[in-house]
């Protein structure tokens, strides 16, 4: 019975590589600010993502507020409540306001419909998530940033290697931000990334990120300290070479749970590979639970996988509007849709190394209930 099994684990690279690349650490003598083992990991990441600029930090988070910072945004900034709470705390972190829009109820991202009915002459950007690397209305959500003049800032926190029509997640929007965390499909134990494609914000990212300080002698923005060092690139290069294989592997296991669950009434696999033209990740596994359907909660499927040692999680539930610091805000009020979806998700367990026998045996578990 001890033999817990979590919702995710993290991936571990083959140790001889990355002991080599800690080696090299040695040699250099250089642990931070730059280092040689963080340009390789930067060209890398550039050629995977369309040859766009890579800034690299040390967490996610800090990957937003620096987006946020680097493009001097400030007022009001529409954004989502269904998501991780780091999306919204980075707007409120900045002394921006964040302004909830509701989600779709087919993608759970930003409802594109509703945008324009919460813009006021004090929005500044859209803050999208590209919840479990389901991708946003792209398309939508750039043209009405272009007539209303708002910058565009994607949380793709869940979107490493995702591709529509063979474009990464790059090429959309003015930011994408990406989290390296260790249960992140892609990781450096902690870490994190904006991709972008104007060149002017190079200097401008590097520049926030290592306290504003232009040179020894001269600071003119208040910066902070979100840069990654060679410990957390060297993690980074060493997985590099295994996403392939992670994903592919994450397939399997998801092709496995559709099989098992696709049969069950009221029990929704939402897992985007009907749409040929994006080829997914595979980073989770949620489930959407209609209890009116199916006869049982989400919660039942919850407490029932505990039982058995099995630890799903309801993300994302609460809504972060929910959360005391944000249920204030007028914007907070009516969001039907993602108030539904926190209440029916539900993330199964998924990452390389999981056993199909375990796959199964959780299927086995949510059909009995179904009986
Ligand atoms: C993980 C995550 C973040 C934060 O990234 P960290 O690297 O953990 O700081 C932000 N947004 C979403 C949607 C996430 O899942």
């Amino acid at each position: 019975m001890n033999n817990r099994i979590n919702v995710t684990r993290s991936f571990l690279p083959n140790k001889d590589i990355f002991i080599k690349y800690v080696d090299r650490i040695w040699e250099s003598h250089h642990l931070t600010n730059q280092g040689p083992l963080h340009e390789e990991l930067v060209k890398k990441l550039s050629s995977y993502f369309n040859n766009t600029n890579v800034t690299l930090t040390t967490n996610g988070h800090l990957a937003l507020e620096l987006a946020l910072k680097g493009l001097n945004l400030s007022g009001e900034i529409i954004t989502t409540p269904f998501t991780f709470v780091s999306t919204t705390h980075a707007i409120a972190s900045i002394g921006a306001t964040p302004v909830f829009c509701d989600i779709d109820k087919d993608s759970l991202t930003i409802d594109t419909n509703q945008i324009e009915n919460l813009i006021t002459d004090k929005t500044t950007a859209i803050m999208p998530v590209h919840v479990y690397g389901h991708l946003c209305d792209t398309e939508r959500i750039d043209s009405i940033a272009k007539a209303h003049n708002l910058k565009v800032i994607y949380d793709a926190a869940h979107a490493f290697g995702v591709e529509k029509n063979g474009k990464s997640i790059s090429q959309f929007g003015d930011v994408s931000m990406l989290s390296f965390h260790a249960t992140k499909l892609f990781h450096s134990i902690e870490g994190g990334a904006l991709l972008y494609n104007d060149d002017a914000l190079v200097e401008t990212f590097n520049t926030y990120k290592n306290f504003g300080l232009e040179n020894e002698e001269t600071v003119e923005c208040v910066g902070f300290n979100a840069k990654m060092n060679e410990f957390q690139a060297a993690m980074g290069l060493s997985i590099f070479p295994h996403m392939q294989e992670i994903i592919e592997e994450r397939k399997q296991i998801t092709m496995r749970y559709r099989e098992h669950l696709n049969s069950i009434n009221g029990i929704h696999c939402f897992t985007p590979d009907t749409d040929s033209s994006v080829s997914h990740n595979y980073a989770y596994m949620p489930i959407i639970v209609d209890g009116d359907v199916c006869g049982f909660t989400r919660d039942c499927i919850f407490a029932e996988l505990m039982k058995h040692n099995i630890y799903a999680r309801k993300y994302f539930y609460p809504l972060t509007s929910d959360f005391a610091c944000y249920h204030n805000l007028s914007s907070s009020i009516n969001l039907p849709v993602a108030r539904r979806a926190a209440k029916q998700v539900l993330c199964l367990p998924i990452f390389n190394g999981l056993a199909v026998e375990v796959v199964d045996k959780i299927c086995e578990s949510i059909r009995q209930m179904s009986n």
